[in-house]
């Protein structure tokens, strides 16, 4: 933003969390007034450390099914649990959060110049039956599983922020997020990136899901961000728009490639796939490239080890406080 010209307010939802405090950073690098909401469900305050020092940065400890009476001119909802051992651990706040927290930002948004960037999921696509997903595919979801109170509120979500803007015009943008990564993700955030590189480093045995067979598609934060904020740019974008890295791993492939990167031997110990865990998984990201030009450039070993670096720092500072 130019000097002299006024501060735009963004709003960021979950603002506390992984991703959620890498946007606030990343806004406020941008000369953004910046908005948090946190309920510290998942999230820690200990993220927003840096945001904290940077005096056009403000916090509301809030919970998003409550009105928001915040306006901003650019909202990124943000604000839900997304490891599946935290959002199956409350599904009932799970749901809410995401149906209610996009029906509060419609409130907030509706009538005022005001464009929300909603954060959406892979999961949208459930156990895929169409490799990689492109945006037009509907999704194999089973509406009463375990999973179900993320997929089902997300997807339902959507279909709420759309027909807010059929019938009012409201502008918002959804981004379909693929499992992402990188530095700040908690100890016990219970994900599979975090859960082998904590294992690795605690000297324990990896613990793979089942066979190890099936895939996901990481993208690194980093990378991820460029692709949220070229979503947000001032022209209308209808319709969904799938954000990650379309490079595929099997969670196998996964669990030696930190193990690798953090030259250890462990153990790789088998436990039960948890149900309706989707056996593939790869973002088909044409309408990301050409609506925005979105082009992942960190690769897994390079996104694996600045996530390492992260984990091994924070390990060291832990133990230095005798935690
Ligand atoms: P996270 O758990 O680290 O962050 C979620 C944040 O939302 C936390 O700070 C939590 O305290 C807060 N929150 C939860 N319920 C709330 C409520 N009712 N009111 C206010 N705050 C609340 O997870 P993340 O990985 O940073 O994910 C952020 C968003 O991105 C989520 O909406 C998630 O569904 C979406 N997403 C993430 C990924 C990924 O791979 N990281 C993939 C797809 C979608
Ligand atoms: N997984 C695993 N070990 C773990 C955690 C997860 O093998 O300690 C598997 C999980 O079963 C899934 C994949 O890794 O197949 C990705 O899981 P995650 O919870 O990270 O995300 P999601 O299933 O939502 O993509």
């Amino acid at each position: 933003m130019g000097l002299g010209a006024a501060r735009k307010t963004a709003l960021v939802t979950g603002a506390a969390g992984f991703l959620g405090s890498h946007l606030v950073d990343r806004l406020l690098d941008e000369g953004y007034e910046v908005v948090g909401i946190d309920n510290l469900m998942t999230g820690d305050l200990g993220n927003l450390e840096r945001a904290g020092r940077d005096p056009h940065f403000h916090f509301q400890m809030g919970d998003v099914r409550e009105p928001i009476h915040v306006y901003a001119e650019l909202v990124f909802n943000f604000a839900c649990p997304a490891s599946p051992i935290h959002y199956q651990s409350d599904p009932y706040a799970t749901l809410t959060t995401s149906v209610m927290g996009a029906l509060r930002l419609v409130e907030m948004a509706r009538g005022r110049r005001c464009t929300i960037v909603h954060a959406s999921t892979s999961e949208v696509y459930g156990d895929p039956t169409v490799h990689p997903q492109p945006e037009s595919y509907w999704g194999n979801v089973n509406p009463i599983g375990d999973r179900s109170c993320y997929d089902e509120g997300k997807r339902c979500a959507e279909t709420l922020l759309n027909d807010a803007r059929r019938a009012w015009g409201v502008d918002v943008r959804i981004a379909r997020i693929f499992n992402t990564y990188g530095p700040r993700m908690a100890f016990d955030d219970g994900r599979v990136v975090s859960n082998f590189i904590v294992q690795a480093l605690r000297g324990s045995p990896l613990t793979l899901f089942g066979d190890g067979r099936q895939t996901r598609s990481f993208c690194f934060v980093k990378d991820l961000l460029e692709g949220i904020l070229s979503l947000a740019r001032p022209e209308p974008i209808e319709g969904p728009v799938n954000l990650g890295n379309p490079e595929e791993f099997t969670i196998r492939d996964l669990a030696e490639e930190v193990l690798r990167i953090v030259g250890s031997d462990l153990e790789i110990i088998h436990q039960p796939l948890p149900a309706d865990d989707p056996r593939q998984r790869k973002p088909d990201i044409s309408r990301a490239r050409e609506l925005l030009g979105f082009s992942p450039q960190i690769g897994l070993r390079e996104g694996l080890r600045a996530t390492v670096a992260d984990f091994q720092a924070r390990l060291a500072e832990r133990a230095s406080k005798g935690r």
